[in-house]
């Protein structure tokens, strides 16, 4: 149902962003990948994605923490039906002991990438009179967790800004939601396994268990597939009066 649509994801070379490329392109969209890199195997990606669904799929690299690079994004994508802001960094440490440069680049890349590209596609939304907008927040959206002071300052923010835009978008065929995954193995949460194990001082497995899944109630990682449909469920016709909110797929995390 998605044919015709256009569909930019930030950050989608690998984890959540290329799951949830996937499945739009399976319901039928066309996908604009983007990551700050520009490998080879970051175009032989969007190869294989289009080849796999029989869509149109480009690779273009623009850097999230930049915000001409953020709009330019959109500018080269030329159409943007549906944005999915997903480019997302984590840093774990104390308040005091918090880089300055990690501070800056995590408000930038996961909250501030997203006001960019919103304002660069709302008026191609308009034109095209459609549009969906789908932030990835996070868990740490709505909760906290020691150590995360800017991922989490972030992901709220990323929230707050989700329902601005679907008030401003309100009377429009657009809107804006985000979603909130609870722990989701990918590159993002094992990058984070080493330096938990430093804090906590525990064994890799004792830091799934007792620290990422402790919150999580269904002891389960979410999948990337799971955060995708999500996502393609907020681009039907039965989620059009769904907008300003948030969806949890968390395993249980945010009811307890
Ligand atoms: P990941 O590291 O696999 O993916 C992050 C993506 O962002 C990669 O494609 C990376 O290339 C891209 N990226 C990083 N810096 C960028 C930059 N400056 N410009 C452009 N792209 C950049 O991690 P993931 O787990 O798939 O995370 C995706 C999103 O989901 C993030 O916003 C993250 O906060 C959120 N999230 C993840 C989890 C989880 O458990 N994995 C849970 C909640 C929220």
């Amino acid at each position: 149902f998605l044919r015709g649509r256009t569909a930019i994801v930030t950050g989608s070379n690998s984890g959540i962003g290329l799951g949830v490329a996937h499945r739009l392109a399976r319901a039928g969209a066309d996908i604009v990948l983007n990551s700050f890199s520009d490998r080879e195997e970051d175009h032989a990606l969007a190869r294989k994605l289009a080849e796999e669904h029989d869509v149109s799929v480009r690779y273009i690299k623009a850097d999230m923490s930049r915000s001409d690079e953020c709009r330019a994004l959109i500018g080269q994508a030329g159409r943007c039906d549906i944005l999915v802001n997903n480019a997302g960094i984590q840093h774990v440490a104390a308040i005091p002991d918090f880089p300055t440069d990690k501070w800056d680049s995590i408000i930038a890349i996961n909250l501030t990438s997203a006001f960019h590209t919103t304002a660069a596609a709302l008026p191609m939304m308009r034109k095209a009179g459609w549009g969906r907008i789908v932030n990835i927040a996070s868990a740490h959206g709505m909760t906290a967790s020691a150590y995360k002071s800017a991922y989490v300052a972030a992901k709220h923010g990323l929230v707050g800004f989700t329902k601005v835009t679907a008030l401003e978008t309100a009377k429009e065929q657009i809107t804006c939601n985000a979603i909130c995954p609870g722990y989701v193995l990918t590159p993002l949460v094992e990058a984070q396994i080493p330096d938990t194990m430093k804090e906590y001082n525990m064994t890799r497995d004792e830091v799934i268990r007792n620290v990422m899944l402790e919150r999580q109630p269904s002891k389960e990682f979410a999948t990337v597939e799971q955060m995708g449909d999500t996502a393609v469920f907020l681009c039907s016709d039965a989620a059009a009066q769904i907008t300003g909110t948030t969806i949890s797929v968390d395993g249980g995390w945010t009811a307890q």
